[in-house]
Parts: structure tokens; sequence; C-alpha cells
């Protein structure tokens, strides 16, 4: 489809990437302090001076200028530069995945999102609404392309002894919110404390309309399965005091990203250790 030679067209796909990658760097630091996204233009948190282009351009500047700002010398966190390159390669890593084609737009708008989920969760144990928005956004946008092309992605539900078909991303959705708000319910009665967050919940709604509920659930389980894996993990090492938070929106957004990635290779790895749990159980 494309005239333009693969690694040119890597490349560019590479740094729209970080382009967007450097406007979550805004999100991530706006979004839990409910400042707008768009105004006032960037500008270094030390000192306050305005940004120029020149200061602004992905990877680059940040290279340039030496990690410190221009104008009052103040370093600049390596976070910035991490969140434009991580959002560089997801981006081709997505390309690579759903192929030429507008398909391509909800998934680079959901992989943002859960790249700007990832940060603030783990800076702010928050998830911010207008993130789930965005998700939900990508979700019906996905929905709809699958519709013009005439494929469109029906579940069926078995209900009162007949197959209802309804749409993916309405039977994901529900899927979603169902499945952690009854973990949220269950870990309140039974641990007295909140091991689910609201956010989490909405975000769980909003994975399970973009990935439909059957790679939604797996990619569920995953997050569950590396989350436990890493706090056990942390508290072995004793990074971790017992009952403190590890915030789950990270887990959930990454695993829904590997889900959206590499579905085969999740679906693969959830069947091999499933089998080897039957195995263990009944040897
Ligand atoms: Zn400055």
């Amino acid at each position: 489809m494309s005239p333009l030679p693969g690694a040119v067209l890597y490349a560019s796909i590479f740094t729209l990437g970080c382009v967007v990658g450097s406007f979550l760097n805004v999100c991530i630091y706006r979004m839990p302090r409910d400042r707008s996204v768009v105004a006032p233009p960037s500008h270094c948190p030390h000192c306050g001076a305005r940004l120029r282009a020149i200061d602004l351009v992905p990877l680059i500047s940040f290279l340039a200028l030496g990690r410190k700002c221009r104008f009052c010398g103040s370093p600049i966190a390596w976070r910035y530069f991490a969140v434009e390159l991580i959002t560089g390669l997801v981006f081709v890593a997505v390309w690579a995945a759903s192929g030429p084609g507008l398909q391509v737009l909800p998934s680079w708008i959901f992989a943002s999102v859960v790249i700007a989920v990832v940060f603030t969760d783990v800076d702010h144990m928050i998830i911010p609404d207008k993130l789930v928005v965005a998700a939900l956004l990508a979700a019906l946008l996905s929905e709809g392309l699958l519709a013009m092309r005439g494929e469109p992605h029906l579940a069926s539900v078995n209900l009162l002894g007949g197959a209802l078909p309804i749409p993916g991303f309405l039977a994901g959705g529900v899927v979603g919110l169902l499945v952690f708000a009854f973990i949220r319910v269950f870990s309140q009665l039974l641990f007295r404390r909140e091991g689910m967050g609201l956010g989490d919940v909405k975000l769980a709604g909003a994975i399970g309309a973009m990935l439909g509920p059957v790679l939604a659930l797996l990619s569920f389980g995953l997050a569950i399965v590396a989350g436990a894996v890493l706090g056990i993990l942390l508290l072995l090492v004793r990074l971790r005091r017992r009952m403190e938070y590890l915030p789950f929106g990270p887990f959930l957004a990454v695993c829904a990203l590997v889900a959206l990635v590499a579905p085969k290779t999740l679906i693969g790895l959830t069947s091999t250790l499933y089998s080897r749990w039957v195995e263990m159980l009944a040897p």
C-alpha cells in the first residue's frame, strides 16, 4: 500500500510516536493536577520560562540541551525522554501488529492512553477520567471502522437458550466493569480495604470495550498474575511494607497493550499456563 521504503516508513511512524509521547508528557504532568493540557504553552517547571519550538523537539532537544533547561540550567528528568522513546517504539509495534489501514488509528490512541495511565497511576495513584474517556472513544472508533468494512465485531451471548449477538465493545465493556466491580466489592467485604480503585474499574471497562470480552479477560488474568508476582517480589526484597498499596492500573494497562500488539502470543501463553495448571491439579 505504501510507496515509502520500509525504513523511511518506520522512521516516520517512530517520529510520530515521539511527538505524541511529547504531548503525553504534558498530559501525565497536568491531568492529575486538573490543569488544561493545551494552555498555557509548555514552560520550564523551575523558572517558568516559556519553551520555544526548538526546545520541544522530541528526544533531540533533551540530548542537545544536555538534560538542562536552556534558561535556568535546572535538570530535566530522564522521564520526559523515556516517555517519548517508549511512545515512538510502541507506535512502531502497533503499526507492525495492525498493519496499514485506518484501523491503526484507534490502536494508536488506545496505546497512548495506556502509556499515560502507567505514569499517572505510578506518580499519583490516579487514573484521570479523561484518559478513560479517550480509551472508550478509541474503542468506539475501532468498532465503527470494523462495521464500515462490513466486519462488525460481534460477541455471541447465550441468553434464555438462544445465542444473542451483541457488539464486541459492549460485551467487553460490561465484562470489564463487572469483573473489577466484583473484585472491588469482594476485597472491601473480605479485607475491609480498597483492593481495587474506582479508576481501575473504569479503566477495565474501557479496556474490555477496546479488546472485546475474550482478549480482555485474558489480559486481566495476565495483569492479576503479574501484579501478584511483582507484589510478592517487592515484599521479598523488602521494598514495600505489607499493607502498602501497589497501584494496579499499570498492570492492567501494560497487559492490555500486550493483548493489542500480540494477541496470538497472549492466547498461546494463557493456554500453556492453563494446561500446566490443570496437569498440576490432576496429574
Ligand atoms: Zn528553567
